[in-house]
């Protein structure tokens, strides 16, 4: 029997239809940051392994419209969609494993939901009801996930079969309660036969021995059962594989079938997870749940797996080391997406990556201050590394050390590549020391400058910052019929990538800067605003003004990134 409240069904065409829309629904316990994201992506890949279709939803309970107000240093990257959508990073997980691009409605937070029932209220939709979270809010949350999980993410047009639907947080947070009333109440709108729900847990090993501690598990499964959701299936986060009397003995306290509660011990690489979650039988369990058929041979699995060996042999592959100019270098979170188009492209290049983090205060004289040590160390990192990427980033501080690193990489001919701030930070660079504008900045830095290189955009809001930058999909036509990025994306006309910024390179230098050798290789469909910069006469000195990281792909990485690593290991781009 199929449940589909108020949404149209169109016909799926996956290569293994289901009847209906099937609902994985991933909430974790105990604490956070246990890898709930990846092993929801994991799942995710063997449900798109069995031939069905799958797209994603995230659940961030905070108050938040969304992460686009959030700083990176406490919360992580902003990851950003093609509509714009400034969402959680785990939507860039669900992206890179299941090759989806998702929209901004596939990030629920507490924020919009409210905000979406306010709105109603204040319409009189509720025709005169007091308006509660039961049954409005909760109501609403089913209402949205099911009206996302039918949107097609697979380029193709056509309704997914799946949606692995992660719960932000940990069962128990006062935050999380009414979305874990409203998946209580899902499963019976959309028929429990068409949901599974796994709960991600921590096994901690301790004593001498190292025993394997169940209790945190048993006290987050009574908190999940007591608010009326039985875990068809524990994922349990360790350090080794659950022996079998862990196995048992969680099976027992959890009113969960011992096959049932699977060993996520840690992995060589984030790759193998889903392989590891298929070797315990996982695929066929859903299979047996949500009942779809798994066809004996998967042969994307089996791609998958080579991927995933291939990434454990690069342990062994010769280094390549890329300088990471940044200034939230303590938190590889912040930069997650630019991490992982390093990966993919050193995976193409087949080279262990070695990233080497650089906080940018310490570049500068000025700023490194009393600290002449740290500021020494950090040379040797920048002047030992095969390449030098500075990323994306906001406000004042360490912009000068970023301006050294890029004077460096263009006078020394090492491979840089500068991510939309880092395109900003070589043009300031260039109008400095190339053009002799002594003083020339960006006006987010020195709103006085004599010499404004980088300019805010005119469109920008300047009293409200959620939602309010140059955001998401634009394309940027390529102005020559060849340059390097323009070759390294395929010789295509133009490209589709994502923004997220406020200022832009200052369009009356333009011509200046370009007549000196610093080339806007592509601009926005205007023709006015850079956006691809390429320096003429060395190896490779690039910068997009749009973040290319966030459509790369294991098998497919980013070409400014792929470029970056090409040309520090010495292959001509
Ligand atoms: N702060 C710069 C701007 O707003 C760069 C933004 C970024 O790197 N994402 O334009």
């Amino acid at each position: 029997m199929c449940f589909r409240a108020n949404v149209e069904i169109q016909e799926s065409t996956a290569s293994n239809p289901v009847d209906c829309m099937k609902y994985v629904i991933v909430t974790g316990g105990v604490l956070s940051g246990l890898g709930k994201g990846v092993t929801a992506s994991s799942i995710g890949v063997l449900l798109k392994s069995a031939g069905l279709r799958v797209t994603a939803v995230k659940i961030d309970p905070y108050l938040n419209s969304d992460a686009g107000t959030m700083s990176p240093f406490e919360h992580g990257e902003v990851f950003v969609l093609d509509d714009g959508g400034e969402v959680d990073l785990d939507l860039g997980n669900y992206e890179r494993f299941l090759d989806v691009c998702l929209t901004s409605e596939n990030n629920i937070t507490t924020g919009k939901v409210y905000d979406n029932v306010i709105q109603k209220e204040r319409r009189g939709d509720y025709l005169g009801k007091t308006v509660q979270v039961i049954p409005h809010i909760t109501n609403e949350i089913q209402e949205w996930i099911e009206r996302v999980a039918h949107i097609p993410s697979d380029g193709n047009g056509k309704v997914p079969d799946a949606c692995v639907i992660e719960l932000g947080g940990t069962v128990g947070d006062i935050e999380s309660a009414p979305f874990i009333e409203a998946l209580r109440q899902f499963q019976f709108r959309v028929g429990q036969d068409n949901v599974c729900f796994v709960h991600v847990s921590l096994i901690p090993v301790m004593g001498p021995v190292g025993e394997q501690k169940t209790k945190p598990t048993q006290h987050t499964v009574k908190d999940l059962r007591g608010l009326g959701i039985n875990p068809h299936m524990l994922v349990c986060r360790s350090q080794s594989p659950l022996i079998d009397e862990t196995r048992q003995k969680v099976s027992a306290f959890c009113h969960v079938p011992p096959e049932a509660v699977i060993s996520a011990h840690d992995a060589s690489n984030i790759y193998q997870v889903p392989i590891m979650l298929d070797s315990q039988g996982v695929a066929g369990m859903l299979s047996e749940r949500l009942g779809f058929k798994l066809p004996s041979k998967r042969p994307m699995l089996e791609r998958w797996k080579v991927m995933a060996d291939h990434v454990d042999s690069l342990e062994d592959a010769k280094e390549v080391h890329i300088a990471t100019v940044g200034k939230y270098t303590g938190l590889s979170d912040s930069y997650l997406s630019v991490i992982k188009a390093l990966q993919h492209s050193s995976f193409k290049v087949n080279r262990k990556l070695v990233i080497d983090w650089i906080e940018s205060t310490e570049l500068d004289e000025e700023t490194a201050g009393t600290d002449p040590e740290a500021h020494a160390a950090a040379w040797e990192l920048l002047k030992a590394a095969d390449g030098i990427l500075v990323p994306g980033g906001f406000g004042i501080r360490g912009i000068e050390g970023k301006i050294k690193a890029a004077e460096y990489a263009r006078e020394n001919g090492v491979p840089f590549l500068g991510v939309c701030l880092g395109l900003q930070i070589a043009t300031i660079e260039f109008c400095r020391n190339v053009l002799g504008l002594e003083r020339a900045n960006s006006t987010e830095f020195d709103e006085d400058t004599p010499n404004p290189a980088v300019v805010f955009m005119p469109e920008i809001s300047k009293t409200h910052m959620g939602g309010t930058m140059r955001l998401g999909t634009k394309p940027t036509p390529f102005l020559l019929d060849d340059c390097k990025m323009r070759r390294l994306y395929g010789g295509v006309d133009y490209v589709n990538e994502r923004h997220r910024h406020r200022y832009e390179v200052n369009p009356e230098l333009i011509g200046q800067i370009e007549s000196a050798g610093l080339k806007y290789v592509g601009k926005d469909e205007t023709g006015e605003r850079c956006e691809i910069m390429e320096l003429e006469g060395h190896p490779y000195f690039v910068g997009t003004q749009y973040h290319p990281e966030f459509k790369s792909r294991p098998d497919k990485p980013s070409p400014p990134y792929l470029g970056l690593l090409k040309a520090s290991v010495g292959i001509e781009v």
